[in-house]
């Protein structure tokens, strides 16, 4: 009895020593990789210097079912859900019907064993009530604790002008709650939403107007970094701030945006400390990967029917494949991946379902287990041609992909 007391003490003291992990995320609307690499503001530029940077890319894979348009609120619920548009079914800005059976970051934290709290600071208010569902059933009435939004309806405090300028009032507003609720309360999962960055770029393009919009956003994250360092110096706790944008700008004038050119489909993302792993070296992570890198970060379990169905990998912790598809030769096919942990083994599986889509449970089959260094598997499975639909799941140690194959 003395002993396993003495064991729970110490595992209880071993376990306070370690700071709490904290997450805020921030999507700044509409910045091209080319403006924040040319501008390098000085704020978001000594966060990199302790963290990093990197290119990144939003969109699906171009010319598949993944594809996603480049438009703001597909863009923030590939980041939410991890998922592309063919899963969360948010294709457009207005009249968006969310496909809740895939949920978002702020779901599965909130269904955590442990009480994790969360906050959300947006200029834009469907952020929430839509895209998040807060308060809906379809969503298990998911509960926010802090939220600071909507001001967008308020034309007493901020009456619109046509310069767009009360937007940037709004974000300023949502950054002062944000700054105050993060020295004061430390929710566990926090996103700050700002918009007149984009608003800019409709209105001006490419060029000094939207540069000093970036130089204000730059201001805007010296607070929020500030908020941060005073939390990691006071209190036992580390903190993550991951910083992106939700699409680039086209190439001509910089004043639209929703198309797969290169310059809509490059982002950036940035972090404030150097916890990457060997996939964010191995190039250009996209916004799908935030989710589960979040979610290593902060340490919490996902279940297997959100394992296996989440489009993006982890570019913190652990990682042991990428970038799963099915390629089709005559009647055979091939699942291809990538692996970073070649001597590990990988199992994979197959389902002929989507009921994920309707909130059904889909039955897999397992396929084989295989040497992840090989990096294909040939599916031998008689009349899998006449098959309308298929998606295989490759489970490896770490992490899990999958590939849908859709009969044309
Ligand atoms: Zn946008």
């Amino acid at each position: 009895m003395r002993i396993s007391c003495l064991f729970f003490l110490l595992l209880s003291i071993s376990a306070s020593a370690q700071p709490t992990p904290k997450v805020v995320f921030v999507i700044a609307d509409g910045i091209p990789a080319d403006v924040m690499e040319r501008l390098q503001p000085p704020a978001i530029r000594q966060i990199i210097q302790t963290g990093k940077y990197s290119r990144a890319y939003v969109g699906g894979v171009k010319g598949t079912y993944k594809e996603t348009p480049t438009i703001s609120a597909p863009g923030y619920n590939n980041l939410l859900t991890g998922v592309w548009g063919n899963k969360h079914n948010v294709w457009n800005n207005d009249n968006q019907h969310p496909n809740y059976n895939y949920p978002s970051i702020f779901r599965l934290v909130k269904s955590q064993k442990r009480p994790l709290t969360s906050a959300v600071f947006s200029t834009w208010l469907d952020n929430r009530t839509v895209l998040l569902g807060e308060g809906l059933p379809q969503t298990g009435n998911l509960a926010i604790d802090y939220m600071f939004d909507g001001y967008e309806k308020d034309t007493v405090r901020f009456p619109h002008d046509r310069a767009a300028k009360y937007i940037h009032l709004i974000d300023e507003t949502v950054i002062r709650a944000a700054d105050s609720v993060i020295r004061l309360k430390a929710p566990d999962l926090s996103w700050i939403y700002l918009e007149y960055t984009d608003d800019i770029g409709h209105r001006k393009g490419t060029g000094s107007a939207q540069d000093s919009a970036i130089g204000l956003l730059d201001r805007q994250m010296a607070k929020i970094a500030s908020a941060i360092s005073y939390r990691e110096q006071n209190f036992n706790e580390k903190w993550l701030l991951v910083m992106t944008t939700d699409h680039g700008r086209d190439s001509i004038s910089g004043h639209n945006h929703g198309g797969q050119s290169n310059r809509e489909r490059t982002t950036w993302i940035v972090l404030n400390k150097p916890v990457t792993n060997a996939y964010w070296a191995s190039g250009a992570p996209g916004i799908v990967d935030i989710l589960p890198s979040i979610a290593n970060f902060l340490q919490i379990e996902l279940p297997d029917s959100t394992k296996y169905e989440l489009d993006g990998t982890p570019f913190i912790g652990n990682v042991s494949i990428t970038d799963a598809k099915i390629e089709r030769s005559g009647d055979d096919f091939t699942v291809r991946w990538k692996s970073l942990q070649p001597s590990e083994k990988v199992k994979l599986s197959i389902a002929y379902t989507n009921g994920k889509k309707e909130g059904k449970t889909d039955v897999y089959y397992p396929v084989g287990t295989v040497k992840s260094g090989n990096g294909q598997y040939v599916l031998k499975i008689p009349g899998l041609a006449a098959k309308p639909f298929f998606k295989v799941v490759v489970e490896g140690r770490h992490n899990t992909l999958n590939a849908w194959y859709l009969n044309k």
